[in-house]
């Protein structure tokens, strides 16, 4: 992982053609060139150059940079402008490393939680006992939260159920058609557990044998966008490591973890087993879309109103929401909607949210007058920060629409 040498291959191939401009939620926003694909590169080239020096300002206009790679899919020139933003702040990480200043403390805090699984186990205890025992509901009424800047963190976390363990092999309930290895990552004891459940009753269902891999752990993506790319890599081996046994498909629940482990083999130059590891990777919506359906498979008709948000990782990385719409177009009688600017980013954005509130808050704005005015029973979708955002702006509009996996939906449709 050389920042310099991705910063100039990739900033190096801009012709500074301006066709990216109208897809930045950054520039629409905000009218700035420096805060716009073209004006970031040319920033991380000149710092890769040691054109200009690093500084508070340079730093900022790339720190407000949603990753959304909505400019890459829009870029006639092919820049993998995600590749050299990971590399410009990694390289701003390494200049910065001499004061042992994190950049943003609550997102140091969350990268070390998510490093290890045994410290979720014990956030999720801790967050279950704060959501059950009426502290959060006190916390929430007194504003102690907003006063103590702890608001948007809190926002984030749905609500949480009891906590199940996962065993190590589901069996097929169908004609057999392979093994599957389902990757749960560092939220398998938190919001993710709905959505693995039913993926697991899907796939088994549809005849896979399902393993849930022990050693497993997050797929790095915080890290890798937040700079810290030797704890990336070493996050992304243990997973390798994790899975390496079998030519199972690795299936992902959400698309944003999803996106990043299909992108190992980019991040672990010279790698075979990365690359190998990431052409292994589906997203569940993508599998399970593709997948063959057994005849004696049917779903109870669901008459709603489903509104559906494309996150960025779905549309700009995987490029697949078309598969959300084949799957939950299996329900009768659901009414689908995909919700007005599904282009732009809904400010969640990984750690973003928490890093940059007032500009995530102003994306996702639109989003809720859209689902007020489309007045949905169900918002879903496939990212769990999308889902934990969104859901935190209906409740603070008084909205009550259910927000969830599409696979979730699904599952909870399909008759017995
Ligand atoms: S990644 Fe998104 S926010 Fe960043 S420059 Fe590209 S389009 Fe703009
Ligand atoms: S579309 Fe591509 S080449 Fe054109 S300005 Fe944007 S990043 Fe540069």
């Amino acid at each position: 992982m050389n920042p310099d040498f991705h910063i100039k291959r990739e900033a190096g191939k801009c012709v500074a053609c301006g066709l990216c401009l109208p897809h930045c939620p950054t520039y629409n926003l905000l009218h700035d060139e420096a805060e716009s694909p073209r004006g970031r590169l040319s920033l991380m080239l000149a710092l890769a150059k040691n054109d200009l020096p690093l500084s508070a300002k340079l730093e900022s206009h790339l720190a407000r940079c949603l990753d959304c790679r909505a400019c890459e899919k829009a870029c006639p020139s092919y820049v993998a402008y995600g590749r050299a933003l990971d590399s410009a702040r990694a390289l701003i990480e390494s200049q910065r490393a001499a004061s042992a200043r994190p950049a943003n403390r609550s997102v140091a805090l969350i990268q070390w939680l998510v490093e290890k699984p045994a410290r979720m186990r014990r956030l999720g205890k801790l967050l279950r006992l704060y959501q059950g025992t009426g502290l959060q509901w006190l916390l929430r009424k007194s504003h102690a939260l907003r006063l103590a800047g702890l608001n948007g963190l809190d926002a984030a976390v749905p609500k949480l159920q009891a906590r199940k363990n996962f065993a190590e092999i589901y069996p097929a309930e169908n004609k057999p058609m392979g093994r599957i290895a389902l990757f749960t990552g560092c939220q398998a004891g938190l919001a993710d557990q709905e959505v693995l459940t039913a993926s697991i009753r899907l796939l088994n269902r549809l005849g896979y044998e399902t393993h849930v891999m022990p050693e497993q752990g997050c797929c790095g993506a915080l890290h890798l966008h937040g700079g810290q790319t030797v704890k990336a890599a070493e996050l992304m081996r243990r997973n390798i490591a994790a899975f390496e046994n079998g030519s199972d498909t690795i299936v992902s629940v959400a698309s944003g973890c999803a996106a990043t482990l299909g992108e190992y083999g980019k991040y672990l130059e010279d790698d075979e087993s990365a690359e190998n590891f990431s052409g292994r990777i589906r997203d569940i919506n993508q599998f399970l879309a593709d997948a063959d359906w057994p005849e004696n498979i049917a779903f109870h008709p669901l008459p709603k109103r489903i509104a559906v948000q494309d996150p960025c990782t779905m549309t700009n990385v995987l490029r697949q929401e078309d598969r959300i719409y084949a799957l939950l177009g299996k329900i009768p009688g659901a009414e689908i909607i995909p919700l007005p600017e599904n282009n732009v980013c809904c400010g969640a954005a990984g750690a973003y949210h928490l890093t940059q509130a007032t500009i995530a808050e102003q994306l996702r704005a639109p989003k809720i007058d859209h689902l007020r005015r489309l007045a949905p029973d169900i918002l879903v979708t496939s990212n769990p920060g999308c889902a934990g955002f969104l859901a935190a702006g209906l409740r603070e509009a008084g909205l009550t629409i259910e927000v969830m996996h599409p696979v979730t939906l699904l599952e909870k449709q399909l008759k017995t």
